[in-house]
């Protein structure tokens, strides 16, 4: 990895731009007979050497089932895998390692709260608050809850520049309310929820909270402590790490106190067919054979951030949000949907006359990787009265020279089109 500053950090403002490209190997290769403009990593980030080599490490030295093996190849990996765990309580700066659950992703780890924690304490009329931006994975899971028990899932509603509206949020807190979940990050408009302000409401009436992490993990420094959140998920995919694998992170006393979200080999102290008796925390929510490789290919990329700082990270896509969002301004027709002050790395916009999945077409001719539709987000497409955005979202590897990639894509496209 290297860290310095170039000359477009100085065009920008910004003194210290990464410049670490050279660390992903799929960014070396040409798309089309161009330099590969990755503006994609919303969905998932492209992974360093070191992740690559950390999952190989694993399969050709040391891999083997974990837990309980006496030889020596499963000791091995069993401590690589639960290692890991202290990488992540440093990563979020959590207070005790049996608050890591390991999970497939941010999915998994919403699906595990609302059938193992939520699901459980609703009655008929109870309420789960969520907003309007939520990603479809901090929807359906809810919905399928209040569904089972006669709950509803009421949503706080939006501003027109994609900041959440605090006071529609504070009115549709009541004695009803069970639970709250609500994302970081959105994936979509890039808003940075008050989730601090958030949680404070919430604990006036003592009603336990949910951050959807998704977003937040790979974009800023985060630290679970100062939060105060009840339960926080993300996945390793978004985190320069592999896919499949994740994090649920949850307070000890709540874990201890839930039941499992699904039984199995592993998650037991003891089993007979008359009564089988849990594993603590957090085993007791790991049943089965975990992603080993996975969870270590995860270790390795949380590694990777910290050793860059998540506030040179931060600093880096800011000064390419703020490059990029100047830039696009000079395109004719071109809207971008989401302007909340402060927000992250992630620019939705539409382009008059022209469907996003042309835009998007267009412009993999020129090497240029946007992600376009719902971003898994239809409630928030139907709210702005659009069907569909192009997203471009920015990641420790991107540049000035990806930016300027994607403004000439675009007056390509609007050439194109005209
Ligand atoms: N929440 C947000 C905000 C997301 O952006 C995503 C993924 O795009 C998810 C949840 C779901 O993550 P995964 O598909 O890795 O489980």
């Amino acid at each position: 990895m290297s860290v310095k500053a170039t000359d477009n950090a100085v065009i920008a403002g910004a003194n210290d731009l990464l410049d670490v490209r050279s660390d992903f190997p799929v960014l070396q290769q040409p798309m089309n007979g161009k330099r590969l403009a990755f503006l994609d990593s919303a969905a998932s980030a492209q992974k360093p050497q070191v992740v690559i080599d950390a999952e190989r490490a694993c399969y050709e030295q040391y891999y083997a089932n974990i837990h309980r093996g006496v030889y020596q190849l499963s000791q091995r990996s069993t401590q690589a895998y639960e290692n890991v765990r202290g990488i992540v309580q440093r990563f979020l700066n959590a207070p005790d390692e049996r608050e890591v659950v390991f999970v497939r992703g941010a999915t998994e780890g919403v699906n595990l709260v609302a059938q193992s924690f939520v699901r459980p304490r609703l009655s008929p009329g109870d309420e789960i608050l969520i907003t309007e931006m939520e990603h479809h994975a901090n929807i359906v899971p809810w919905q399928m809850i209040a569904e089972a028990t006669g709950a509803e899932l009421v949503v706080a509603p939006i501003l027109d520049d994609g900041r959440l509206d605090m006071e529609a949020f504070r009115a549709r807190v009541s004695e009803r309310t069970k639970f709250i979940s609500v994302v970081h990050i959105s994936n979509t408009l890039g808003t940075v929820n008050p989730v601090e302000d958030i949680i404070a409401i919430a604990r006036d009436k003592a009603i336990p909270v949910m951050v959807d992490g998704a977003q937040s993990a790979p974009h800023m420094p985060v630290d679970i402590q100062s939060l105060g959140a009840d339960f926080y998920t993300f996945s390793a995919h978004k985190t320069y790490g592999p896919s499949g694998a994740g994090v649920l992170w949850g307070k000890l006393e709540h874990l201890e106190a839930m039941p499992p979200y699904q039984g199995g080999g592993d998650m037991i102290r003891t089993v007979s067919f008359e009564k089988t008796e849990y594993a603590p925390p957090p085993a007791k929510f790991e049943a089965g054979t975990p992603n080993i490789a996975g969870v270590i290919g995860l270790g390795r990329g949380l590694e990777y951030m910290m050793e860059i700082g998540r506030e040179r990270i931060s600093a880096h896509e800011q000064a390419l949000l703020h490059y990029a969002s100047d830039r696009l301004k000079t395109i004719d027709g071109l809207r971008i949907i989401g302007t909340a002050p402060g927000k992250a790395a992630v620019i939705s916009f539409v382009l008059e006359g022209a469907h996003p999945h042309d835009v998007g077409t267009i412009l993999d001719m020129d090497g240029v990787a946007v992600r376009v539709g719902h971003h898994c987000t239809q409630p928030l497409m139907e709210r702005f009265g659009v069907p569909a955005t192009v997203r471009a979202s920015f990641g420790v590897y991107n540049d000035f020279e990806d930016v300027e990639a994607l403004v000439s894509g675009l007056k390509r496209v609007k050439e194109f089109l005209a």
